[in-house]
């Protein structure tokens, strides 16, 4: 049975429209079900037809999913092991934000991935299946609902999860339009990202989408020998290919990307790879921001990595900033709840 995460407002207004109701009621339906997310939808005030309700509950579900697990770690950080009809979890995360009401959430785009980055958990069981548009928005009402329940608004969604984004885009755009449109889940456009490891041809087609969402490049590295040793797609798309793309974004979308950097002790963290990136992001209007790594034990290859000592994060940063590029150090978030994504999923024995 299909459920109402499957539906937009086009969708609905069209299944409506065949069941003899006025397609107009999709809006306020769906509208209502994605602002007061966990909540029964209240029929009467939003002068929907009794016929009409019964005829949605025998023949439309409300979910597909449900929390199976919830880790919350000592920063406020909350990861979700949600569970999905269809088969499979995925993990969704909830992190304080730097206001007390404000929260910012996290959501999968695939259960498992196939682009086998070496310092992954995730990636250690391969790719199971894309999720579908419900699907991520169905994490989004779950990391909504526990927001609420903490006191908190939901105010930005990253797709930085499980999944490479750009691998199942179309879904991906459907769970955007879910979740930032201002009539569903309104948590606005802008207030929107999704992070690629570097898939060109699908930031092209991201770009052509025409969504006014923000764009992360997980480069890793500087330059494509040390990125081929974390990435094993870096020999497909070459950092200059990556950040041409990067490039047409910030042309296109007038949106600054950013340029997310996992420092890797004794792997991408000297002071030849922060020099190196400095002269890319050379007249490149983008934000780097620098990652702490998570550990996951042994990497597909067998490698075990390393977080970069404080220190050298430090250095990485200051020879940044004396090059004039924009950059920050990122914080580790909920580092006491196995916070490399795919952790959470790994220790339930999730495939
Ligand atoms: S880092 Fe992202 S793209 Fe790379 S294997 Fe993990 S989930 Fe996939």
């Amino acid at each position: 049975m299909k459920v109402l995460t499957d539906y937009d407002i086009g969708s609905l207004a069209s299944l409506l429209a065949e069941w003899g109701y006025k397609p107009s009621h999709a809006g306020r339906l769906l509208g209502h079900f994605y602002r007061y997310a966990g909540q029964a939808i209240d029929f009467e005030r939003l002068l929907i037809p009794q016929a009409l309700r019964k005829q949605l509950e025998g023949q439309v579900g409300y979910r597909q999913s449900r929390v199976a697990a919830r880790r919350e770690a000592g920063d406020g950080t909350t990861k979700l092991l949600i569970e999905f009809d269809g088969g499979g979890e995925v993990e969704s995360v909830l992190m304080p934000g730097y206001r007390a009401d404000r929260a910012a959430g996290c959501v999968s785009s695939q259960i498992g991935c196939a682009m086998g980055c070496d310092f992954c958990a995730t990636t250690q069981g391969g790719l199971v299946r894309n999720l579908s548009a419900g699907e991520i928005a169905e994490q989004f009402l779950h990391l909504k609902e526990l927001a609420v329940a903490q006191g908190r608004q939901l105010q930005t969604i990253v797709f930085m999860g499980m999944g490479e984004p750009m691998l199942n885009l179309e879904n991906v755009i459907g769970g955007i339009r879910r979740i930032a449109d201002p009539l569903l889940g309104a948590v606005g456009w802008r207030n929107t990202n999704v992070s690629t490891v570097g898939v060109v041809p699908g930031i092209h087609r991201f770009i052509d989408a025409n969504l006014n969402v923000n764009l992360t490049v997980s480069l890793h590295a500087p330059d494509d020998r040390t990125r081929a040793k974390i990435i094993p797609t870096a020999q497909r798309y070459p950092v200059a290919e990556i950040l041409a793309a990067a490039k047409r974004f910030l042309a296109e979308a007038r949106l600054f990307p950013n340029i997310a950097y996992c420092l890797l002790d004794g792997v991408n963290d000297s002071d030849e790879h922060a020099n190196r990136l400095a002269d890319l992001m050379e007249g490149f209007r983008a934000h780097v921001n620098l990652i702490p790594y998570n550990r996951i034990g042994a990497g597909l290859s067998g490698t075990v990595y390393r977080p970069a000592p404080p220190e050298r994060i430090a250095r990485f940063l200051q020879i940044l900033h004396a090059r004039g590029v924009v950059a920050h150090g990122r914080d580790s978030r909920g580092d006491d709840v196995d916070a490399a994504c795919g952790q959470l999923r790994a220790r339930y024995g999730g495939q």
